[in-house]
Formats: structure tokens, C-alpha cells, sequence
């Protein structure tokens, strides 16, 4: 036998195609990350050219970046981080970016500006990720980590603008910054329009969800949970108001010949259309819904059990005058009512079974007919 929390294949379908979007979005990511190492590796290229720094460091810190996009491609492609609570970890990726620009300030003092700029945009995009406690946490860590370099760092660290080539290169690299702190409101924009999007199905959904656990959904009526709330609201209210109170429960005479002779979905369409029948009818300060198979019950408020009879006649006028040949030809539907009215202080299920009482004295004097309990 299957342990009681084995998944379901459905779920499972579920856990491994979100497993799958995961995987493309981390990798998409990382990939990202990747070519702005390759762009800034460009960039430092353009100053070792120039001669302000050595070409070696330059291509030990690009290398060092790509090395890094390498180890999360791996983590992300065998699925080794999805035991974690968030699977992209924010901070530990976000923490190795962070440190290889600590790295790079160390090997480069003298294009400082160039890590510094990077660094806060890797920062900024972790705090925009993460909660509060987190991005807090990365910054305590990083800022000492920028102080231990700031001090173990020999020569001055600076903005290299000793000629127009360099001051052009500069500029580029604070430039390109700006785009890439664009590129990534723009992410963080995706993010609240996806967020957005996800919290209207939600809304929709549960509207859905509440509409399914209150409605009948072969008739559309409210179903009997509804209307036993329904009902215990409307004998408070009449305990309150002293406004008088009836329900009336209806039940189809030989429905269940109809099934024998028509089939199951003539019956289901006999119930909605007396279902729809009765509801246009009945008065919108009355509630009418789907009590169990071909019973249904209406509750009328301010009413005596002697004026029920005419809602109830005149549904029973309406049944009449409708054309049920569309359904089967000749088919007539008839249905047997038992009233009750209510009495101060008495419970739900005395009412009802008034009401219940009443019905089965209509079925015994020959159906098609109202009964009082
Ligand atoms: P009576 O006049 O004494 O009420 O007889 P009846 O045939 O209407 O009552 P009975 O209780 O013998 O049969 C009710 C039938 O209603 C049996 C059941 O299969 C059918 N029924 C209940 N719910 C549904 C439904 O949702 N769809 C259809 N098609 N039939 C239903
Ligand atoms: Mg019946
Ligand atoms: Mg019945």
C-alpha cells in the first residue's frame, strides 16, 4: 500500500515542470551575469591597453567571473540547489559576485571605481531579492570586507583620468552602470507586473473557489450549506424584527421516472430548467437553492405560511405554461410542497422537519400539491 503522503502523479507533473521553469530562469540568470563579466572584461581590456593596468589581473578577474558562472551553471543544471527554501540563492550567488569585486579592487587599486560600481549594482539587486534581515546580513559582510581591502589595498585607489583616453574609458564604465541599473529596475518592474498578475488569479480563483463551495453546480443555486446559513441569518433576523418567516421545500413528483424513461442528462436538464423556472420567479428578498438531489427549498422572508401559496401557485402556473417538449415530448413536471412557518425561537432542524413532514403528507394525498406542517 502507498503511504498516505505519497504525491500524486499530477503533483508530481507539477513539481518537476516548475522544477524545469526554475532551472531556465536560474540559468538564463547566470548566463546574464556571465556576459557582463565578458563586457566588463572588455572594458578593463580597453585600460590594460592603455597601459593603466597589467593585462593579468585584468584576465584573472574575468576568468575568475566566468569560473563563477561555470559553478552556478553546474549547481543550478543538476538541480543541487533545490533543497534550498529559495532554490536561487540570492545570497550566497549574490555573495560570490560581491567578493570577486573585493578581489578585484585588491588586484586593480587603481581602477577601485570600476569594482565599486559593479559591486553596487550586484548589492542593489540582492537587496531589491531578499528580506530585509538578509540584505542587511550581505551588507555588515560586505561592508567589511570593502574596509579590510580599503586598508590592505597599497597604492591610492582611484578614477582613472590621467588622459582623454582614459577619461573616455571612465566615462564609458560609469555609462554602462547606469544601463545596467536600468536593465535591472527593468527586471524588478517584470517582477511587480508578474506579482501583480499572480495576486488578480489568486483573487480570481479564490472567487471562484468561494462561488463552487456555495453554489449547486448543476442548477446554479446556492447549495444546501448556503442555505442552511441562509436560514439560521433569516431566524435571527425574524426573532429580531418579529417579521414573520416561511420555508417551503419542493420536491419533483416522480422525478426519478423521468430518469428511467429519458435518461440521467434529460433529468439533469429537467432540474436546471425548474431550477431557472422558480428562480426568476421568486421575489429577491427570497432565497431559493438546491437542497439535495430533486428537493430544493426556498426561504420566504416576511411572509405568512397563508401568502405562500401564491409564490408557490404561481411557480407551479409557471412549470406549467413551460415548454419541456425540448427535453421529451409531452413531458410534464410537477412538483410537491411541504410550508412551514416559523416559530420563535425554534431551531433550523425542527423547522425543516416541519417543512419535511408537510412534503410527505402532499406526496401521500397524491402529489402536485401543498401541504402545511
Ligand atoms: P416522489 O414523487 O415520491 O418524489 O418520487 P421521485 O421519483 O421523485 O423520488 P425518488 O426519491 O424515488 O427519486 C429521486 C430521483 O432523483 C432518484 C435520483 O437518481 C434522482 N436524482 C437525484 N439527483 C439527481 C441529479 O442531479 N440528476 C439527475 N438526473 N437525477 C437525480
Ligand atoms: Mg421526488
Ligand atoms: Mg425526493
Amino acid at each position: 500500500m502507498q503511504a498516505a503522503t505519497a504525491t500524486a502523479p499530477g503533483d508530481r507533473q507539477d513539481v518537476a515542470a516548475r522544477q524545469a521553469t526554475f532551472t531556465k530562469h536560474a540559468l538564463r540568470n547566470v548566463r546574464i551575469i556571465s556576459y557582463s563579466y565578458l563586457i566588463d572584461g572588455a572594458m578593463l581590456g580597453l585600460f590594460a591597453f592603455l597601459g593603466t593596468v597589467h593585462w593579468v589581473p585584468v584576465a584573472a578577474y574575468t576568468l575568475m567571473g566566468l569560473m563563477i558562472g561555470t559553478f552556478w551553471t553546474v549547481v543550478f543544471q543538476n538541480g543541487w540547489s533545490l533543497g534550498f527554501k529559495d532554490p536561487h540563492l540570492p545570497m550566497t550567488l549574490s555573495l560570490t559576485h560581491q567578493v570577486l569585486q573585493l578581489v578585484g579592487m585588491l588586484l586593480m587599486p587603481q581602477l577601485s571605481f570600476v569594482f565599486l560600481l559593479v559591486l553596487f549594482i550586484v548589492f542593489t539587486s540582492l537587496a531589491m531579492r531578499v528580506a530585509l534581515r538578509q540584505a542587511v546580513t550581505a551588507c555588515v559582510t560586505v561592508c567589511l570586507g570593502a574596509g579590510i581591502v580599503l586598508w590592505g589595498v597599497p597604492g591610492p585607489m582611484r578614477i582613472p583620468d590621467a588622459n582623454i583616453a582614459e577619461q573616455v574609458v571612465s566615462w564609458a564604465f560609469i555609462s554602462l552602470t547606469l544601463w545596467q541599473c536600468i536593465w535591472i529596475g527593468s527586471f524588478n518592474g517584470a517582477m511587480t507586473a508578474l506579482l501583480k498578475k499572480r495576486s488578480r488569479e489568486l483573487a480570481a480563483l479564490t472567487r471562484k473557489v468561494q462561488h463552487l463551495a456555495q453554489h449547486d453546480e448543476l442548477t446554479g443555486l446556492i447549495n444546501r450549506r448556503t442555505l442552511m446559513t441562509v436560514l439560521a441569518d433569516e431566524q435571527r433576523r425574524s426573532d429580531r424584527t418579529g417579521k414573520s418567516l416561511v420555508v417551503a421545500l419542493l420536491d419533483l413528483d416522480h422525478f426519478k421516472a423521468i430518469n428511467d424513461t429519458l435518461g440521467h442528462p434529460a433529468g439533469d436538464r429537467t432540474l436546471k430548467r425548474f431550477a431557472s423556472t422558480v428562480q426568476q420567479l421568486a421575489r429577491n428578498t427570497d432565497r431559493f437553492g438546491r437542497y439535495g438531489g430533486e428537493e430544493f427549498l426556498a426561504v420566504l422572508t416576511g411572509t405568512t405560511v397563508a401568502d405562500a401559496h401564491i409564490p408557490i401557485e404561481r411557480f407551479r402556473a409557471a412549470l406549467a405554461a413551460q415548454g419541456w417538449d425540448e427535453i421529451a415530448p409531452g413531458l410534464e413536471v410537477h412538483f410537491s410542497c411541504g410550508l412551514a412557518q416559523y416559530r420563535s425561537g425554534e431551531s433550523t432542524e425542527d423547522l425543516l422537519k416541519r417543512a419535511d413532514d408537510a412534503l410527505y403528507q402532499a406526496k401521500r394525498d397524491g402529489r402536485r400539491c401543498t401541504r402545511v406542517g
